[in-house]
């Protein structure tokens, strides 16, 4: 079955905005998020846009800055500063990548703990590994939200993650062993990863490799989240097209996977979803 990422999170949204006009009345606002994009990434511009749009779905104000490629890293910091101490802003992102002049840490641990609505500062990391409340990066947090759409038990079930970044790979293992999955997390020096694979309930592929898990690396009846996002160009007869696929072979894998969910349309609007949730997080513990 097709674990449908876009038709939840569209719920998820609507259930948000529904929320709205009581949360104006309680705190006389609504939740305020800063999106900073530097430079003309079509990919980052593109991802910005569906933040700024699903802003607009659930009801919570969007400051949309869009900075030069040129601009400095001093520059930014100071933006970031500013907003930090802005009391009408609760959340602040930075779209990644920024151009490489930038120190991406830096940019990270500038943005203020409170306003992390992607989870990347280092004290939300920690506290994510220490079990503490926090701010749950937005991908591995959908991918949650997903499984559990499933109805399966998580308990006891032999998780496999391929990929092992900060930003999917290592918290969606976090939160999998929370659930206490028996989790495997598989990289690119991992031994016969086929086997790795094979041995999975829960698969999730965070690797950017497009179509890499094939149909013959997953075990029947497992459940396959596919976090990739990847741009190919396929030969049509009206010339080549870009098409977007995930890391997952969708067709050889969907007959054998009892779930799984497709690109696009699977783990993307979740991710976004759940960036408007962070915000209204950010927003609560703030007020
Ligand atoms: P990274 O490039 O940071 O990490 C990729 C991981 O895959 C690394 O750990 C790497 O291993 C591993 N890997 C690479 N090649 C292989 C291989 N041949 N066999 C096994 N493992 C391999 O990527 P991200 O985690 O940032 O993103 C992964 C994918 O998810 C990308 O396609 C990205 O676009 C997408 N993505 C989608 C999101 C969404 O909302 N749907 C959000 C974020 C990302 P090693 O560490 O050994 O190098």
């Amino acid at each position: 079955m097709i674990l449908d990422g876009k038709a939840l999170a569209a719920r998820l949204k609507a259930e948000m905005a529904e929320q709205m006009p009581q949360i104006e009345k309680e705190y006389g606002r609504v939740p305020a998020l800063a999106v900073i994009i530097v430079g003309e990434n079509p990919a980052s511009q593109t991802y910005v846009r569906n933040k700024v749009k699903a802003c607009e779905v659930t009801g919570i104000r969007s400051l949309m800055i869009s900075m030069p490629e040129d601009t400095s890293e001093e520059a930014l910091l100071a933006k970031i500063d500013e907003l930090n101490s802005d009391d009408s802003v609760d959340g602040i992102l930075v779209q990644l990548p920024v151009p490489k002049h930038i120190n991406e840490d830096k940019v990270i641990n500038a943005i203020s703990v409170d306003k992390d609505v992607d989870g990347f500062h280092p004290q939300n990391v920690a506290r994510l590994w220490l079990n503490e409340p926090c701010i749950l990066p937005c991908t591995p947090k959908g991918i949650m939200h997903l499984i559990e759409e499933t109805g399966i038990q998580i308990s006891g079930k032999k998780a496999v993650v391929v990929g092992r970044s900060n930003i999917v790979g290592k918290p969606i293992a976090k939160l999998l062993l929370d659930a206490n999955a028996t989790v495997t997390i598989a990289h690119s020096r991992t031994r016969d990863l086929a086997a790795v694979c094979r041995e999975a309930d829960i698969l999730v592929a965070a690797v950017g490799r497009p179509e890499m898990i094939t149909g013959d690396m997953i075990k029947p009846g497992a459940v396959v989240i596919d976090v990739g996002i990847n741009r190919i160009s396929v030969d049509t007869p009206e010339g080549p097209k870009n098409k977007l696929v995930g890391d997952v072979d969708f067709a050889s894998a969907e007959p054998v996977a009892s779930w799984i969910t497709p690109v696009p349309g699977g783990v993307g609007p979740m991710t976004i979803c759940e960036l408007m949730g962070n915000a209204i997080e950010c927003f609560k513990r703030r007020n």
